[in-house]
This record gives C-alpha cells, structure tokens and sequence, in this order.
C-alpha cells in the first residue's frame, strides 16, 4: 500500500527530515505517527473504507499527513485545487461526494466562500487542518481538528490491504468542460515507483523536489518515490514556483539532487537566463512530463549543466504518472527530435490504425497504452471509461485492456515520437493538418523560447485557421514573425503556415502549468 513505504523508513531513518516546506518540516517518525493518529482519529469517527475525503488545502507536510492517515484508514484522497474557479471547485466536489473535507489555513477563505456565500457544500463536513487558531469558527464548525488527532494512540493503521483498491481520483479537465475523476489504485502507484527509484537510481538522503501541484501526478512520483528510496522532500511553495530567480535560488540553496517538473518551469529559467553561473553543483537529474520540452530552452539547460541526465516522461493520468522515458544522451542540435522513448517496465506502447492494425515503421498512428499503470477508469462514468479504455486483441491472439490516450505517435529506430494530439487535426482550406506537427517543424529554431499552435475556429469560409503564440526573447514584434515566418516557410507546405500570431510575455497556463491552448485559441478568436 502507498502509505508502506514512509512506515519502514521510520526504523533507519525516523529521525531523519522527510518533508520540508520553508520553516515547516516533519521527520519520517512523525510522519508516520501522525498520520496513524488521524487514521485512528477517522475510525473512531466512523470512517467507511473507500470513503472520499477532499482535500481543501495548499500543499504543505501536513497535507502529507493527511493523505497518509486517511489511506491508512482505507479511504480515497482527492486533492483539489482551491484556487480553481468556484464553479469547477464544486463540481469536482460534489462529483467525488466526500465525507469529509480537510481545509487549512490558505484555504479557509476560499472554504467560507463556497460554505457561506455561495451556500453550497454546507451539508458535508469538514476539518481544521492547522496548528494555526481558527478565526473562522462560526455555525458550522469542523468535525474535528489537527489538535484533536493528539488523543488517539500510534498504532499502526491499515484497515484496507488489497492493492487493488482506490488511492486517489484526481480530477483532469474534460474536453466537455466537465472535469473528470481518474481513479488511481495503490497498485497502479506501486508499479510506476518500483520501476522509477531503481532507474533514477534515487538514493537514501537525496535532496528530491515536489514543484507540481497535488492534483496533478507528477507530485504522486515525488512523494512516493521519496519516500520509497528515504529521501528528503522539499515542496517548492506555490508563489515561487513563476518566479525564475526564486526558483534558481530554491534548488541551488537547498542542494537539490533532482527536480522534476512540467517542461514550462524550467523554459521560464532559460527565458530569463537564470541558471547560475556555477550551475547547480548538487543536481544530479532533471526529469520533465507533461509537455513537449522546447528545444532551445532544453538546450541551454543541457549546456550549462554537463553533468546533469536529463529524461523526458511521457503519460497521461490515466496510466499513471508516465509510461515512457527517454534519457537525452547528448546536446541536441537544431534537427534533432526528441522521443518520448521507450515504454516503462510494466507499460506497453501501441501504435495502431484504424483498423485498430500495428502501423509500420514511421507511420504516424494512434497511441494506446496497456499495462499496470492503467486506471480501473473514471469515477462514476461508465460511458467515459468505456470510450477510452477499450478491449483489444494483440497480433498473437491475446486479449487486453488498452487506453486511448487521444495522441499520435510514430515508431523510428525502436523509440517512440509523439506528434501531438489527434484532436489537434483541423481541416484549414481543405486541406488535414496536424497542429502537432506544425510545433515539430517550429521547435527547431533556436529563437523561441516557448509556442504554442492552435486552432482558431471562426465562421469564416476558410474554415479553421491556425494561430500560432509564442515567446521569444530578443527581436522585436513584428521583426520576429517575419524571420520566424521565413524559417518555418522552408520546413512545412506553404498551406500549413499560420495565418495568425500573437507574441507573449509567458503563454498562460492551466492549473497543472502547462500551456492553456484554450485561452490561446479564445484570445486569436477575440
Ligand atoms: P495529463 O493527463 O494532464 O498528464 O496529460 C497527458 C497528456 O500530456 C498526454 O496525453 C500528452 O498529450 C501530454 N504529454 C505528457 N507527457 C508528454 C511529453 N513528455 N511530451 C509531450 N507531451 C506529453
């Protein structure tokens, strides 16, 4: 179970710091005493396994705690994102259907918000999660608070030991605009984290980062990975996480050994120059997921720190953090293409047509993905689950469950190249285009820093026009998508160019920090 790992450091290293945020940091014993006492705390309270339990709050050691006790007590965590716009903060709410809700000190505002003002959610109750004296008590108060737990014994808890069972949901934006809850076991969490400590050979007292959001699971690979090799985990705090020279600051001074983030954290540091002259002494790996890394910004990274390895990840949340990996062996030059690789032990690519065929070599196809990484499907939406997570029968006759994870891929030399989404494929004056494919041929140049294409739908005779936003550091507004134009002109047809672009100070993200196509498309639209 997820909460295994953190346990059996407690008898090596339970004096040791397990997680630390600015001044507030918690050893592996009182991490693990903590989180036995809230669990003890909840089934006294009547707790059923397999309850849900928001989790209202920023991401601090004591949210840690919390996601350990309530697993322990053989519940199902959901982290939401408490600065998300109302609406969508109570449709993920009232569509995980809790029995509790843990809110914290940077949450209570928000808490109140939702609870008094919008007079929603009023019915479900809820728990102080702070040391902190709580000012906002008034007619409904917490069922329970973090000073409460200190009554209950330190027993090992561990009311649920079946694998296969919900850890988390964690809620990703639908394309309907409905946010959808993937539901994530402990076994699929165990398979990814036994196949990434070994690989990254992740050591006992490395310094390891946790700059993604909870809801996002690139954090699921930071904390259990860290606490499965003994690590030391520094949450970087949410208001440094845009700030270049903070960021720099936070992995130098705190002798970070790896870091792993979204590919934009680290485009801002190159956009600005920020890695320090003596780069990073300590950094051993840098790790990224989520998005295509552009290749001027991976480049100045990979030149100003020699010793470092560098991996792309590559997964959607449905399979479980990642399911791919690359390690970049070299400086790429201007043409290179950078693979999301080769599949993680335990996953399987499928590249397939669509007559659900292997395509050949260098064929662009859809990517399936099967394996241990697969969610059991979406929470309480069979329709969803069985339009993505389909049943299919290899070339040697066997049967599997696949996931369709809605990108194209090619296979080269026996590593896997993503070509972007295969809903990014418009129709622009007749003709098919991959928007994907249009960002390949952009990213060799070494002028942008960040860019985005996107697709622009009007009512207009030419159908979808395509726009394309980018950041790029030195030449001027127009100066810069004339020689960008001119160099994209010698790579695509001259019917895949942009009909339109915007030039941005940072392309605006989502709550995950990658890119907010969306936006982009809406502000070409405006
Ligand atoms: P999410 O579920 O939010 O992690 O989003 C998954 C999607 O992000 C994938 O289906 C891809 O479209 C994209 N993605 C994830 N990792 C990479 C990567 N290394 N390179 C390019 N795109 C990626």
């Amino acid at each position: 179970m997820i909460y295994d790992w953190s346990r059996e450091q407690v008898e090596d290293n339970g004096s040791k710091v397990a997680v630390t945020l600015n001044e507030e940091y918690i050893t592996y014993a009182e991490l693990e005493m903590k989180s036995n006492k809230l669990a003890g705390q909840l089934i006294a309270d009547g707790f059923s396994p397999g309850d849900r339990v928001g989790l209202f709050m920023d991401k601090t050691p004591k949210t840690i705690v919390a996601m350990l006790g309530i697993s322990k007590a053989g519940g199902v965590y959901v982290p939401l994102d408490f600065k998300s716009p109302p609406e969508r903060v109570i449709k993920v709410i009232k569509s995980s259907d809790p029995s509790l809700i843990f809110v914290d000190n940077h949450s209570i505002h928000h808490f109140q918000d939702l609870f008094h003002v919008k007079c929603e959610l009023s019915f479900i109750p809820w728990v102080w999660w702070s040391d902190k004296e709580m000012k906002y008590a008034d007619d409904s108060p917490p069922k329970f608070a973090y000073s409460d737990i200190e009554g209950h014994p330190n027993i090992p808890h561990q009311v649920v030991r079946d694998p296969n069972t919900a850890a988390h949901i964690l809620f990703t934006s639908g394309s309907t605009g409905e946010p959808k809850g993937v539901v994530i076991t402990h076994n699929n969490i165990i398979s990814f984290i036994n196949w990434a400590v070994p690989f990254f050979n992740m050591k006992e007292g490395e310094r390891t980062s946790c700059h993604s959001p909870l809801h996002f699971d690139l954090s699921t690979f930071d904390i259990y990975g860290a606490f499965a090799a003994g690590c030391h985990l520094f949450l970087v705090p949410t208001d440094i996480s845009i700030n270049p020279k903070k960021l720099s600051g936070f992995i130098l001074d705190n002798e970070l050994d790896q870091w792993f983030s979204v590919p934009s954290a680290l485009s801002y540091l190159s956009k600005f120059k920020a890695i320090p002259k003596g780069g990073f002494p300590s950094l051993k790996r840098l790790i990224w997921c989520g998005e295509v890394f552009p290749l001027p910004a991976l480049k100045y990274w990979m030149e100003n720190l020699p010793s470092v390895e560098f991996t792309n990840l590559y997964g959607p949340t449905e399979a479980t953090i990642a399911s791919s990996y690359y390690t970049v062996p070299e400086i790429p030059d201007d043409q290179t293409k950078i693979p999301i690789g080769i599949s993680c032990e335990g996953e399987e690519l499928l590249i397939l047509d669509e007559n659900m065929k292997e395509v050949l070599t260098g064929e662009i196809g859809d990517l399936y993905i099967s394996g241990e990484g697969l969610s059991p499907g979406y929470w309480r939406d069979t329709a969803k689950t069985a339009a993505v997570f389909i049943d299919y029968t290899n070339v040697d006759g066997e049967k599997e469950r696949i996931y369709k994870t809605g990108d194209l891929a090619s296979v080269e030399n026996d590593l896997v190249y993503f070509h972007g989404r295969s809903d990014y494929q418009i129709k622009s004056r007749g003709y098919r285009i991959e928007l994907g494919e249009i960002e390949v041929a952009l990213g060799h140049n070494e002028i942008l820093r960040e860019y985005a294409v996107v697709p622009i739908r009007r009512n207009g005779f030419e159908g979808t026009a395509i726009g394309c936003a980018y950041v790029g550091p030195e030449l001027k507004n127009g100066e810069l998508a004339l020689v960008l134009k001119e160099k994209l002109r010698s790579k695509i047809p001259a019917y895949m160019m942009p009909h339109y672009w915007q030039e941005y100070e940072v392309l605006p993200r989502n709550g995950n920090g990658k890119i907010d196509r969306k936006k982009l498309s809406e502000n070409f639209e405006k």
